[in-house]
């Protein structure tokens, strides 16, 4: 049996799955290169939509749209964007019920959690936070040596805990979780603990502000370096 090519949406030229037709015309799906996930995976494509017939996804899937609706607004000079994702965490949240949220948050984002949280709690939600350091657990704990201490050998440093934020929050029974700035692989280990709804507010990213997209914004100037094949 021929080997199927993997889906690479990513380098798609036509992207029938997005098409200019009217409402009542069919999609010109032929279009579709020959790695397209509709093409290859046409059996996955169809039994995910059984999961959007449960009641439960189906709402949230539902209210999800309205909120991605509402980021928009048409004025005579057409359709433009409004909301920052602050307020449409708000909004989202309030869509779903959502009036206890929890807050996990990196250590280098002290200001900002404490700011969302004002913010929040401005607008009627209950905010549970936990930091990343909670736990005080020195890093030795998970086998790193002295001289991979950020802050030199001598000193104590204390571990970034996600599992710990992760059941901080499930313990507390918040109704949405939040990320705020865990680093790589924090959020993962995060994201694999957490077991309420949970998004996130923003990634790490110690260089640009908390803004990883500013690196390909910029890739034809400051970070042409990323251009660079390896391997
Ligand atoms: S789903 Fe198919 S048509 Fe859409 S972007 Fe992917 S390859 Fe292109």
């Amino acid at each position: 049996m021929a080997k199927l090519k993997k889906p690479d949406c990513a380098k798609c030229p036509v992207r029938v799955c997005e098409p200019s037709v009217k409402a009542d015309e069919k999609p010109p799906f032929d279009k579709a290169p020959d790695f397209c996930p509709m093409k290859n995976m046409a059996d996955i494509v169809q039994d995910v939509m059984t999961e959007y017939d449960r009641p439960d996804v189906k709402e949230f899937a539902r209210q999800a749209s309205l909120q991605e609706f509402e980021c928009y607004e048409q004025t005579p000079e057409g359709r433009r964007t409004k909301n920052p994702r602050i307020l449409e965490l708000m909004e989202f949240s309030r869509k779903c019920g959502y009036k206890k949220l929890g807050l996990a948050f990196c250590a280098g984002l002290n200001h900002e959690a404490k700011t969302l949280t004002e913010i929040l709690e401005n607008n009627g939600f209950e905010v549970v936070s936990i930091r990343c350091k909670a736990g005080a657990i020195p890093k030795e704990r998970i086998g790193i040596k002295p001289n991979q201490k950020i802050g030199g050998a001598a000193n104590w440093e204390s571990m970034c805990n996600p599992i710990l934020q992760a059941e901080v929050l499930n313990a507390a029974k918040v109704d949405y979780a939040i990320m705020l700035g865990l680093c790589i692989g924090h959020d993962t280990l995060f994201i694999k603990y957490c077991r309420v709804p949970m998004t996130v507010i923003a990634v790490k990213d110690r260089v640009t502000g908390h803004n990883p997209l500013a690196a390909l914004y910029t890739i034809n100037s400051y970070y042409s370096r990323l251009k660079t094949k390896h391997g």
